[in-house]
């Protein structure tokens, strides 16, 4: 063993960095695509202070955006952190460099749909799909109807059951679903051929 070499654990592993595999263009993909301009970020790592899912990411934010910065397509488009994410914008906000991190995020989860990678959070997109679908049918979100459907897709009928009923009892959860009024304004914004 090369007592120089760095003890790394197999996730730091997985995570090296193939220069082979760089794409030239992804940077200018995702600034093109998300409206932010990746090159200013100076690696302060500001942005993963405050995200309160950082604990379940395999990169953090600053991680993510130095893949796109080496052109590490693969990576980045299959990484966990990119579904983790929330879009909660908290890391934008407290960049001095104001990088829209939360919009590169959302932009890459776009590409890896388009390119249909494998997805690293299945359920998580699974659970956006339930959200969206609730959207097109009432115009809002009826999470008692999201909640069961997602239960339904991932067949984990107990799991967080204990919250769910909570959230009934605090009457945090409507049992019927209403419809807004101008639904049609709210459907025209899904393609017709929408799938959940
Ligand atoms: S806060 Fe901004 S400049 Fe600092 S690491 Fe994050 S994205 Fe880069
Ligand atoms: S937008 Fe995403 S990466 Fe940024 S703080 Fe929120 S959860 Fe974390």
């Amino acid at each position: 063993m090369n007592p120089a070499a760095p003890d790394l654990k197999p996730r730091d592993a997985a995570n090296r960095i193939v220069l082979a595999e760089q794409d030239r263009f992804l940077a200018g993909d995702i600034k093109r695509l998300s409206g932010t301009d990746l090159s200013r970020c100076y690696h302060c790592r500001s942005c993963g202070n405050g995200c309160p899912f950082i604990r379940g990411m395999d990169y953090p934010p600053n991680g993510i955006i130095r893949l796109v910065q080496y052109g590490l397509r693969r990576q980045a488009l299959e990484s966990h952190a990119i579904w983790i994410c929330v879009g909660c914008h908290t890391c934008s906000v407290q960049c001095p460099m104001a990088i829209d991190i939360a919009a590169v995020m959302g932009t890459l989860r776009h590409l890896a749909l388009e390119e249909g990678v494998v997805i690293a959070e299945s359920n998580i997109l699974d659970f956006h799909r339930e959200v969206l679908h609730s959207i097109n049918q009432y115009g809002r979100t009826h999470k008692l109807g999201i909640m069961l459907r997602y239960k339904v897709r991932v067949r984990q009928w107990f799991a967080d059951l204990d919250v769910g009923l909570r959230m009934l009892a605090k009457r945090k959860m409507d049992l019927t679903a209403s419809r807004v009024k101008a639904i049609d304004e709210i459907t025209r914004l899904f393609i017709p051929d929408w799938k959940r």
